[in-house]
């Protein structure tokens, strides 16, 4: 399919600067720009930047475990991942006795991993030794003793190809190539709305609002990609298909004679509470929970095909920034402490913040053109999991732009047939059912917050 010669991307994390890296690699001579929000790329507060992500080719699903290689792949033999942007120390996978959905998890994607180094060549046992099957505590205990003396888990295995990578490096570095490229116009300001042409619903544009001077303007394209992440809901009306949910991320200084201990260790990842410890950098231990999550109700104007705004409004889970974490969270992050790493259970949070997962029903990405809107396409519903394919998912988003996506992702990416109707307490908000998720389900930021004040 031929693509149209002015094309904008709205969003600055993982979606928006791989889509634009790979648009302005194979289409040198078309108009293209990036609109981001926040004034810098790496956005602070963008799900894409933090102090780390995992990189595994650990999933239960096949196309995600072979696309994930194929990243690692990158990370490990290109820039990619050099100056620290990549560390390969292990993943620990890990679930507990009566969690059926983590068990069968965790052995397909230890079956999955396994036939990927086969197809590739490797013996059994170079196989075996990269990823080692631990059926019990007794034999995890052997391979991660510091993290597991107090856990509850039952089985697993350590990949020794997985890695995890330095977030905020990594969209620091995408951007400088965007900027010696020298082929995107990068404008930093809001889009407040799309623009659509009556008649046909067709997409035309945005209304942008400049950070730089404040002025509010029109931006024409004839293509616009919404790269928008957790937001994207403000955007378009995704009820059912796309929610934002916040997930508790906690960081602790720990002394130089820590970090040299910790910092070799792999990655540990417990599907009993969701917690993942991911070794520690420049003396700053993280600890983070991938959950089910928080839930931010908040009603919006339904964004409409009119130029006029819409008077009617609809509720949807959107991010919310710089708030603390709710006592319910900081709990689950002391008492996995407890058990992996007991001396560091009671020590004061250096900081902790709620991060926003853009969350689709099965975890599947949204990329794929709008089926209603001509010249509208979607890049986004990262799940919780997006990080570790920057340097293969913009050219996954231009297979798709082109209509050349390989059968088996275009199926897993593709709008969906129906809206998802949930079991969250609190209108139909989306729930990720990926067989990865742990905790309460349905759980409102807000009154989180109100219990924890009214302890
Ligand atoms: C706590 C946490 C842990 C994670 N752990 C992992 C992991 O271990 N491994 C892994 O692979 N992945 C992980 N992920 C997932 C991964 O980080 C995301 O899937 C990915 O970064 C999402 O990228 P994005 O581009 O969709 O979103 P973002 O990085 O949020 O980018 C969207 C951008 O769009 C901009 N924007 C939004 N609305 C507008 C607007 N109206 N106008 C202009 N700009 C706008 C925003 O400012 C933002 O910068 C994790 C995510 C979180 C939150």
């Amino acid at each position: 399919m031929e693509l149209p010669n002015s094309i904008l991307i709205v969003g600055g994390g993982v979606f928006g600067v791989s889509t634009a890296l790979s648009l302005s690699e194979r289409h040198p001579n078309k108009k293209i720009i990036l609109i981001e929000a926040s004034p810098t790329i790496p956005n602070p507060h963008g799900s894409s930047v933090d102090t780390s992500r995992i990189i595994r080719a650990d999933y239960s699903n096949p196309a995600y475990a072979k696309l994930a290689a194929d990243g690692i792949k990158k990370w490990r033999n290109t820039e990619w991942g050099q100056e620290g942007r990549y560390t390969e120390n292990g993943l620990a996978l890990l679930y507990t006795e009566g969690n059926s959905d983590s068990e069968n998890y965790t052995k397909k994607s230890y079956e999955n991993v396994k036939k990927l180094l086969e197809e590739e060549g490797e013996s059994s046992e170079s196989i075996a030794e990269k990823v080692v099957y631990l059926p019990n505590k007794a034999a995890l205990e052997k391979v991660v003793p510091r993290y597991v003396a107090g856990m509850n888990i039952s089985g697993g295995y350590l990949n020794r190809g997985s890695g995890w990578g330095d977030a905020e490096a990594g969209v620091r570095f995408a951007k400088k190539k965007l900027d010696e490229m020298a082929r995107v116009d990068v404008k930093h300001g809001e889009v407040e709305r799309l623009l659509f042409e009556e008649a046909t619903s067709k997409v035309t544009g945005v209304i942008f609002k400049d950070t730089v001077n404040g002025t509010t303007s029109t931006i024409t394209a004839d293509l616009v990609i919404l790269a928008t992440g957790a937001s994207t809901g403000r955007l378009l009306d995704l009820r059912g298909i796309v929610d934002a949910t916040g997930q508790v991320l906690a960081y602790i200084k720990i002394s130089d004679e820590e970090q040299a201990q910790l910092a070799h260790m792999p990655t540990i990842l417990s599907f009993s509470t969701g917690i993942f410890i991911i070794p520690p950098r420049n003396n700053l231990l993280k600890i983070a929970r991938h959950a089910y999550g928080y839930l931010n109700p908040s009603d919006v104007p339904i964004p409409g095909t009119s130029t006029a705004s819409s008077s009617q409004t609809m509720r949807i889970s959107l991010p919310v920034h710089d708030l603390p974490i709710p006592v319910e969270g900081e709990r689950a992050c002391r008492q996995a402490l407890r058990e992996m790493l007991p001396s560091f259970a009671e020590r004061p949070f250096a900081r902790t913040r709620i991060c926003w997962y853009s969350d689709t029903p099965t975890g599947d990405f949204l990329i794929t053109y709008h089926p209603s809107h001509p010249n509208l396409f979607l890049a986004t519903g990262g799940s919780g999991h997006g990080y570790k394919f920057f340097p293969v998912l913009g050219d996954q988003i231009v297979d798709a732009l082109e209509g050349r996506l390989d059968a088996e992702l275009q199926q897993l990416w593709k709008w969906p047939e129906q809206r998802h109707i949930t079991e969250a307490k609190e209108g139909e908000f989306v729930v990720t059912k990926d067989g990865s998720r742990s905790g309460k389900i349905g759980m409102i930021l807000k009154d989180e917050l109100a219990k924890s004040s009214r302890l």
